[in-house]
């Protein structure tokens, strides 16, 4: 059983009966168990009551209510907790604590298994083996085994590195002390947990009664990245979710609902967050992040929001002015790493739709029928939340290896650098599920490859228009009558997306120029106005005015 004390939580151990044992027994367990949680030692007092669920907690001087958190009915038998929690890797720990001993030789058994002919002498760190890089007679390669770099002192190799390079050379995994876990309690007791498998399968199902998707990677992209929640802090950057359509009524604000009945630690999806909620989200609350409507923000909050939005590396903070004492400003860097669902946005900075998985939803038809969101829906999805965090806490170490050999994974190579970034963790996942996952994974990949370079080459032509038009408007007046073949003749020249008149009009449109019938010289034609000013706004928008 766990209790949340209000502060914090207990964990209880039910034994099947009563037992008399001596207070040293129960304390050395009680010490045994409070370390295997990396819990506060001083409860492991035989003298420590339990916090009755139901009752208030007084000890902050505020009123907090106990509650159950979990609760399973299985008992212990107390032999049987003792041979589990007295594993012998408790005790390696203790040991490497012994002053002297800290870090030395830390890696040795870990190269020993990779390496031909190591030799370690007693009481040093630097070890010698066959280099595995080039063909080696005698051990040349030279190992720190404490700070895991290497040497290959072989004149015509030369190879070098650290314990993360020799694992990618060799394409192997790191060794398990290396790979940083996560606490997380299992809320789930053993047995009873889903197969990966079955929890997508219920994902799926629940996902896609209730969302109307027009390509059918778009489920499978958005239960990976949900899945992915659980595991964010094991990815050095988690792109965001960007649920995109043309009209109201897509169905955008129920797959935020959806999501946040799926995702790790949602909070309700925001329709209007203040900057200052957004900025402590992650470091206080460390879930998933919903943000409905942004567009609808006014400007002051937008920019806030779309600061936090920047940043989907795990490094990523920003600098806030907070008010500290007498009145007095100080700046404070906040960590903004979470995973972010945003929806509503029609136009994101470029840099930010980089940083974005897109799912394009289509309003659905009268006859294409889905499930309305029900009340009640996220307290009827909690036990499948905690799957999750079992699964998580399962497949955890299997899913960093893949994604420690991501060469391997089989992301389309047409996704550049900055996709594969954000689709690597996707992959990583994917990689533990059925084989048809990664597959259409690999096809949602193609799509939204292909989408990008379109939309890329779509905002180089308004570039590239906007200094042609700059180079040849005249010096004098407000404005300057463009006509369509003129236009034509003017931006074929430059822009290689533009061929034909319907895309002059088209780029001519984007800029925000509009077709009208005016006087040129002595006729009456329809031309483009192009208005100085305009260009001018533009130009420092894209950067162009020096
Ligand atoms: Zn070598």
């Amino acid at each position: 059983m766990i209790v949340e004390s209000g502060s914090g939580a207990h964990p209880y151990y039910m034994l099947r009966k009563p037992r008399k044992i001596t207070k040293e027994r129960l304390e050395h367990l009680l010490r045994v168990l409070a370390k295997l949680h990396r819990a506060d030692a001083a409860a492991s007092r035989a003298t420590r009551l339990m916090r009755v669920p139901n009752t208030y907690n007084w000890k902050t001087g505020s009123r907090k209510l106990a509650r159950v958190r979990y609760f399973s009915r299985r008992g212990y038998s107390l032999k049987k907790l003792e041979a589990l929690w007295n594993r012998p890797t408790l005790d390696l720990e203790r040991k490497s604590k012994q002053p002297g001993q800290i870090g030395m030789g830390k890696h040795a058994t870990f190269f020993s298994e990779h390496l031909k002919k190591f030799v370690l002498p007693e009481g040093s760190s630097e070890a010698r083996a066959l280099c595995p890089f080039h063909d080696d007679h005698k051990p040349s390669l030279s190992i720190n085994v404490s700070t895991g770099r290497w040497k290959c002192f072989a004149e015509a190799c030369g190879a070098r590195g650290d314990l993360r390079e020799f694992c990618k050379r060799l394409a192997i995994s790191p060794p398990a002390s290396e790979i940083k876990r996560f606490p997380r309690e299992r809320t789930i007791p053993e047995g009873e947990e889903w197969s990966s498998r079955r929890i997508f399968d219920a994902m799926y199902s629940h996902i896609t009664s209730h969302i109307y998707f027009t390509q059918s990677w778009q489920p499978v992209v958005a239960i990976l990245w949900a899945m992915g929640s659980y595991l964010y802090q094991q990815f050095p950057c988690y792109g965001h979710l960007w649920l995109n359509s043309p009209t109201t009524h897509s169905g955008k604000t129920k797959m935020l609902e959806v999501l946040w009945t799926l995702c790790y630690k949602a909070l309700e999806p925001q329709l209007e967050p203040t900057p200052a909620a957004l900025f402590r989200f992650p470091s206080v609350f460390g879930g998933t992040l919903l943000l409905d409507e942004i567009d609808n923000l006014d400007p002051e909050k937008r920019s806030a929001v779309i600061s936090v939005l920047n940043s989907y590396a795990s490094n990523g903070v920003v600098t806030r002015a907070v008010p500290g004492k007498n009145k007095k400003f100080t700046l404070e860097k906040l960590p903004v790493y979470c995973p972010k669902v945003i929806a509503g946005i029609n136009n994101l900075p470029g840099t930010l739709q980089d940083r974005c998985i897109k799912i394009f939803l289509h309003r659905k038809k009268k006859s294409e029928s889905v499930e309305r969101f029900l009340p009640g829906t996220y307290q009827r999805l909690e036990p499948l939340r905690n799957q999750l965090e079992a699964w998580a806490v399962r497949d955890e170490q299997r899913i960093i290896e893949a994604y420690g050999d991501r060469d391997q994974l089989g992301v389309p190579s047409v996704a550049d650098d900055r996709l594969r970034d954000i689709l690597e963790p996707l992959f990583a996942i994917a990689s533990v599920l059925p084989k048809w996952i990664s597959e259409k994974l690999a096809e949602g990949t193609l799509t939204i490859a292909e989408e990008r370079s379109a939309e890329e080459a779509e905002s180089n032509a308004v570039v590239l228009g906007l200094q042609v038009l700059r180079e040849h408007m005249p010096r004098e007046g407000e404005s300057w009558p463009v006509r369509t073949d003129e236009a034509l003749a003017l931006f074929s020249e430059e822009i290689p997306s533009i061929e034909t008149k319907a895309q002059a009009q088209a780029l001519m449109r984007r800029l925000g120029f509009k077709s009208e019938r005016q006087r040129v010289g002595k006729k009456v034609l329809r031309a483009y106005r192009v208005h100085r000013r305009r260009v001018q706004k533009l130009s420092e928008r894209y950067g162009l005015e020096h």
